[in-house]
């Protein structure tokens, strides 16, 4: 089998290190509750003015995308950050 070079070996470590956060751009939300009801986490809630946001536990949300791909006004960015 043919093992990848060590530019992709490199390139495979760096990514491995990245972790996401589902980030709501608050003035595109439209408080319909597809990100809170489908979360897997359940860490999707309403704060104060009714918009939806991520209760980060720990570091990171896990970034399994399904708020990204699921909100219906494109209110949601993922957003990459590093591990350590
Ligand atoms: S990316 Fe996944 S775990 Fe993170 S807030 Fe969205 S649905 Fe929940
Ligand atoms: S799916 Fe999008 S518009 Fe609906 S509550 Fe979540 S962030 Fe707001």
């Amino acid at each position: 089998m043919k093992t990848a070079s060590p530019e992709l070996q490199k390139k495979i470590r760096e990514l491995s290190k990245l972790s996401y956060k589902a980030i709501t751009e608050l003035s595109k939300c439209k408080s319909c509750g597809t990100c809170v009801i489908y979360c897997p986490l359940n860490i999707r809630k309403f704060n104060a003015e009714g918009k939806a946001i991520t209760i980060i536990t720990g570091s990171y949300c896990g970034g399994c995308s399904v708020c990204y791909h699921r909100c219906p006004n494109k209110a949601i960015r993922l957003v990459p950050f590093r591990n350590s």
